[in-house]
């Protein structure tokens, strides 16, 4: 392929408000492969707008630009990424080091945006530096070298990816002039043993006397040329005859910058401003926090409830009278209201009748204020009855195992189950609690009156419980004292049980066996439906304080996005001079989409763990509270399952990349001709 530059009828003009400026106005130039030329002129001549031309990083505004056979006046944004990244080495007049890379890192930038691997581009990277005479500065950074050392530091990043052509604007305006003479020393041996060719803008005429070939620009026009005769005969010139000959533009796909440097690049990037990065950080933190500690305990309580109904049973349906409302204001308000259908044996018959009942457990309760004696051998002791509902089926978390003989299981039952608490008070010297298993005894009910009565009842069983007055009543028993107490033989076959648990066979059949039930006039509530309440309650209330964290996270995403604002403001130049080496738009915008997601990221995993911790901590009071108020066999209320922790870094980190979508994609148009000219 021709390597040759052929420039016909070239203009460029700018609109700047109602002006039209002519930065170029018709150039025609060829330059030959392997040649030095200078563009000299005055400034605002249109050499730097030349020279953008030539290096892809602008567009003409009519004429054409071959290089290389690659009609760079139309080509798109990729073919020219692609000249600037393969063809085209950038030297500044500001050097344009990247400030917070080493020489040999600042080197290795086209090498990285190739794709190149990290341990062959460091090597290359110190191979050039070598060879431009900085072998002994591998490892400082730009602030840490003289204008000299940075500028051919500079020159060693256009060099190390082998290009066919070197761009350089005032190379050595920066440079005091012995320095600039090493400089322009090192770039025409350059153009000498490797037949690069060179473009060399400068008004100095020192300088362009190293070249060739001098072009005169005036009022974007070439005004003058002269052709310069070199110390050496040109046959003499090695290379003359073999120019370098431009290598195969690599296709895009194998020569991309990898995911794994802009991932370090935006860490590195993010450490340039810590505090400002952390703060940002912070606004995630706080929503992650608020967002995990509510989740968790959303999800922990709701376990835990589910649990506890669990082991009562979900298939237990609760059954009631239903109480007529015209009843109650009936002529003595006092009276105890009157069921409209009670649950007597009968009707407990009937009940067992229904498909798909396994088990039916009737409950009676004696009046409040009943005052009892139990009597065992020669100890007798004043005792209460447990309230069915509210001690043995309730107990959250307990273990339904007994201690000696037998609990009350399903259906009618007879005989007395005593608490531990009460059992260690009868227990005499080296019996165990199966000793009291089977005994009878007798309990003493007293009417206010003063009369009494004596039921004889057996011990079945003993629970665990502190208590030291509890029992358990069968409702033989139960039954036998009630209707004593009201002195009406026939109480259980008028006014039926208080209560009645139904067992459905499965969960399945709820529905229909409560259906079946209702239809006896009586009121049946699943515990399905209670905790379905239950439920609805806890999503409530865990999307109310949901809403309080994605709140914080919105505040949060607008720093993320105002943080990357102004990175971008910071390093727009730096934006300038990576487009210069030929990163793509595409590349930028993932840099920065990258950086924003990972300080999201960065909130999200300190915010998981303080989150976390959090739940923890609120749990432990919780838990202390509880048991001060001797509730015991809570689990853990705080529960972090792992789509939580996953799910809210994955969240943080799209709340960042979100964030900055908007700024990345500002970063990525940036004009590069703009971005190289911010100070
Ligand atoms: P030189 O490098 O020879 O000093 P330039 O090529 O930078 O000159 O600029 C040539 C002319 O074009 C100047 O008048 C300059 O003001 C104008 N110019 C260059 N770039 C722009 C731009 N982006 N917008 C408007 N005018 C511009
Ligand atoms: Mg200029």
């Amino acid at each position: 392929m021709d390597n040759t530059i052929q420039i016909s009828n070239l203009e460029r003009h700018f609109q700047r408000g109602e002006m039209d400026v002519w930065a170029l106005r018709g150039i025609d130039l060829t330059i030959t492969p392997g040649e030095f030329v200078a563009l000299v002129g005055p400034s605002g001549s249109g050499k730097s707008t030349l020279l953008n031309l030539l290096g892809g990083l602008d567009r003409p505004s009519s004429g054409e630009l071959w290089v290389a056979g690659l009609p760079l006046h139309n080509a798109d944004g990729k073919a020219r990424t692609a000249h600037r990244r393969h063809r085209v080495g950038f030297i500044f007049q500001s050097f344009n080091l990247l400030p917070r890379l080493t020489a040999v890192e600042n080197v290795a930038i086209p090498l990285t945006l190739a794709g190149v691997n990290p341990a062959e581009r460091a090597e290359r990277a110190a191979a050039m530096l070598q060879k431009v005479g900085l072998g002994h500065r591998l490892d400082h950074y730009p602030t840490e070298l003289s204008g000299g050392e940075q500028q051919r530091t500079a020159v060693a990043r256009a060099l190390i990816h082998n290009p066919s052509l070197i761009l350089a604007d005032e190379p050595t305006g920066n440079l005091d002039s012995a320095t600039g003479a090493e400089v322009m020393g090192l770039l025409q041996t350059l153009n000498k043993e490797q037949g690069i060719t060179l473009i060399v803008v400068t008004h100095d005429a020192d300088v362009a006397a190293y070249a060739d070939r001098v072009v005169h620009l005036k009022d974007g026009q070439v005004a003058k040329e002269e052709r310069r005769t070199r110390d050496t005969e040109p046959g003499a010139r090695p290379d003359a005859d073999t120019p370098h000959s431009p290598q195969p533009i690599p296709h895009a796909s194998s020569s991309r910058l990898s995911f794994a440097d802009i991932a370090r690049t935006a860490l590195r990037n993010l450490g340039r401003r810590p505090v400002r990065n952390m703060l940002t950080a912070g606004g995630v933190l706080i929503g992650i926090i608020t967002l995990v500690a509510m989740v968790s305990f959303g999800v922990g309580v709701q376990k835990e409830v589910q649990r506890n109904f669990e082991t009562i049973g979900l298939e237990n349906i609760f059954v009631n009278p239903m109480y007529d409302e015209a009843a109650l204001d009936s002529f003595d308000p006092f009276a105890p209201p009157k069921p409209q259908q009670p649950i007597t044996p009968d009707i407990v018959a009937k009940l067992r009748a229904i498909p798909g009942v396994t088990a039916v457990t009737p409950q009676l309760q004696l009046p409040s204020g009943v005052d009892l004696t139990m009597t065992l051998q020669d100890q007798s002791l004043p005792v209460r009855v447990s309230s069915d509902m509210g001690e043995r089926n309730f107990q959250f978390g307990g273990v339904n195992e007994p201690l000696a003989g037998q609990l009350f299981g399903d259906g009618e039952n007879a005989g007395m189950v005593l608490t531990s608490g009460l059992a260690d008070r009868l227990l005499t010297g080296g019996q165990a609690y199966a000793d009291l298993v089977g005994q009878t005894a007798t309990l003493t009910v007293k009417l206010p009156r003063g009369e009494s009565q004596t039921f004889t009842t057996e011990i079945v069983g003993v629970r665990e419980s502190f208590s030291s007055r509890t029992i358990d009543l069968g409702l033989d028993e139960t039954a036998a004292i009630l209707a004593w107490w009201y002195d009406r033989p026939n109480i259980l076959a008028e006014d039926g049980y208080n209560m009645v648990v139904v067992r459905a066979q499965n969960l399945g059949m709820v529905t229909a066996v409560s259906e079946a039930i209702q239809e006896l006039d009586l009121q049946a509530q699943s515990l399905e439906t209670i905790l379905d309440a239950a439920n609805q309650v806890l999503s409530l209330l865990q999307a109310l304080l949901g809403s309080v964290g994605a709140l914080a996270l919105l505040v949060a995403a607008l720093g993320v996005a105002n943080t990357m604002m102004m990175a971008i403001y910071e390093r727009t130049r730096e934006i300038g001079v990576l487009k210069a080496l030929g990163a793509a738009s595409g590349e930028i915008r993932l840099m920065f989409t990258t950086e924003a997601a990972l300080i999201g990221l960065i909130g999200g995993v300190f915010g998981l763990i303080l989150g976390t911790l959090l739940g923890r901590v609120v749990d432990w009071a919780a838990h202390r509270y509880l048991i001060n108020q001797g509730v015991t066999g809570i689990g853990q209320l705080s529960v972090v399952p792992p789509w939580l922790a996953i799910g809210s870094l994955i969240f943080a980190a799209l709340i960042g990349l979100l964030a900055g979508l908007y700024p990345a994609a500002r970063a990525a148009r940036l004009d590069p001709v703009q971005a190289l000219r911010h100070e």
